[in-house]
């Protein structure tokens, strides 16, 4: 079994360290030849040299290192010693050797990745409750791992598993998982759901790029028996003009959620300036700016709300408006200080309809809450606050699933995947609206009781 490349990263940076020339290794077990004057002496002990290793070559090793030919590993070692060896600015050398085989494998890994993501198509595969999306494929190169996370930024909602002869990868909509490959012959066969797949392509199928010559130099004759959808093609190609508009709407809707703007190092601070940015969905474009969630680092209490409202939107901040100045208020009855709890949304852009110089509030819908999670999970997963409240039923069908109910569940202490102390409390803004004022003053008190109960779970800590 070849080994991972995070796996040959630390070997690498060992042999590094302790000055093992390249020729030395045998990179298809990582260790030493075997010598005649016996074993290298091991300066494990030793401190050894200590190498910067530059990022742009990590990030070219990386690619590298998917290639099939075992070759690539020596190769790739062979290059880190010379960067690190007196050579530093080798790769600006592109008529070296080493550095033109490292480039051809690189455009070898890169092409069969491009191709990953253009010609996996997921098998729907009912399982209980919950469907699967089920893809096999066969790249050329080892490159599940490289090409996962593209998918897991595409198709973020829903649980998907990529199946290959070499490695398989399964998504379970917050991480992905990796797996032994799987022979040819266990791929999913043909069932029920064809149809619905061919139509699923049908309705991905951009006709823009349609142009047979290419189709065929592009989709190597190898990729066919799995792609039951090439029957189609003479069919789209008939009706692809009329088509082109419709597709392309259709996949900037697919592609989109916040996800693809997520920063590597998820402080809340990075994630605040990458929301700034956020255009996961249309909601960015009517409203005025991003209002991410606001308050402590150190909070141990948050507040999720459904959405930022007109003076929300105007201010760029959380919970500034009417609502919000009854959920102040109700904090400070239950003796909780709003400066040390952090607020925000569900939903980080104001979605509203516009009727004459008002901008009324409209309920998010399922495309918009599911492409704005991704913000909400960070936020939740940097702060771990210790008692989570929920105010209103987006916020607790957003987190606690689609199946919750408000009505039955309201107040009670449950354990979701961000908080073990989650309670699901009636908005603010459904109070003010309440139909009577007897029925207000009810769900005001439970309000209380319900931030009451979040707050104890904060000093049992
Ligand atoms: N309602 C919410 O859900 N959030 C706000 O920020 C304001 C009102
Ligand atoms: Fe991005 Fe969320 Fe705003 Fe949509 S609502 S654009 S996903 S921040």
């Amino acid at each position: 079994m070849r080994m991972r490349f995070e796996e040959w990263r630390a070997v690498a940076r060992d042999h590094l360290r302790q000055e093992h020339p390249p020729e030395l290794i045998d990179w298809t077990t990582g260790k030493l030849k075997p010598s005649l004057f016996g074993q290298p002496s091991e300066q494990a002990d030793t401190a050894g040299s200590a190498y910067s290793v530059p990022k742009q070559f990590l990030e070219l090793a990386r690619v590298v290192g998917c290639h099939r030919d075992a070759s690539a590993y020596a190769l790739l070692y062979r290059v880190l010693w010379r960067i690190t060896h007196g050579e530093p600015a080798l790769l600006e050398f592109e008529s070296d050797p080493d550095v033109l085989q490292t480039r051809q494998l690189q455009k070898a890994v890169r092409r069969d990745a491009h191709k990953m993501k253009a010609f996996v198509r997921f098998r729907k595969v009912v399982n209980g409750e919950q469907d699967t999306f089920i893809a096999w494929h066969r790249p050329d190169h080892l490159i599940v791992q490289l090409v996962a996370p593209f998918f897991s930024r595409r198709f973020p909602a829903m649980d998907w598993a990529i199946l290959t002869p070499d490695e398989s990868v399964f998504w379970d909509q917050s991480k992905l998982t990796y797996g032994p490959g799987v022979p040819a012959e266990q791929a999913p066969q043909e069932d029920g759901l064809e149809e619905l797949w061919k139509s699923y392509y049908r309705s991905t199928f951009n006709p823009a790029r349609v142009n047979v010559a290419l189709m065929k130099q592009e989709m190597p004759v190898r990729h066919w028996p799995t792609l039951p959808e090439a029957e189609l093609i003479p069919e789209l190609l008939a009706e692809a003009e009329a088509r082109v508009k419709d597709m392309v709407a259709r996949q900037e809707g697919l592609r989109k959620s916040a996800a693809d703007f997520l920063p590597e190092v998820r402080t809340l601070q990075n994630l605040r300036a990458q929301a700034a940015v956020c255009t996961g969905c249309e909601l960015h474009g009517p409203a005025t700016q991003t209002v991410f969630g606001t308050g402590s680092e150190h909070a141990r209490l948050a507040f999720v709300g459904e959405q930022p409202g007109d003076e929300e939107d105007l201010a760029g901040e959380p919970f500034v408006g009417p609502a919000g100045r009854l959920l102040r208020e109700m904090m400070q009855q239950a003796n909780v200080d709003p400066s040390e709890v952090y607020l925000t949304n569900t939903v980080k852009h104001f979605k509203y309809v516009q009727t004459g110089p008002r901008r009324l509030h409209k309920k998010p819908g399922s495309r918009e809450i599911t492409a704005c999670k991704p913000w909400l999970e960070a936020e939740l997963q940097y702060l771990k606050p210790a008692g989570l409240l929920l105010l209103g039923v987006t916020s607790a069908q957003a987190v606690l699933g689609r199946d919750f109910r408000l009505s039955d569940q309201r107040g009670k202490v449950i354990e979701s995947r961000w908080c073990r102390h989650t309670i699901a409390t009636w908005h603010p803004a459904a109070i003010l609206r309440a139909p009577t004022p007897a029925r207000q003053k009810e769900m005001q008190l439970q309000l209380l009781e319900d931030i009451g109960r979040g707050a104890a779970v904060d000093m049992q800590k």
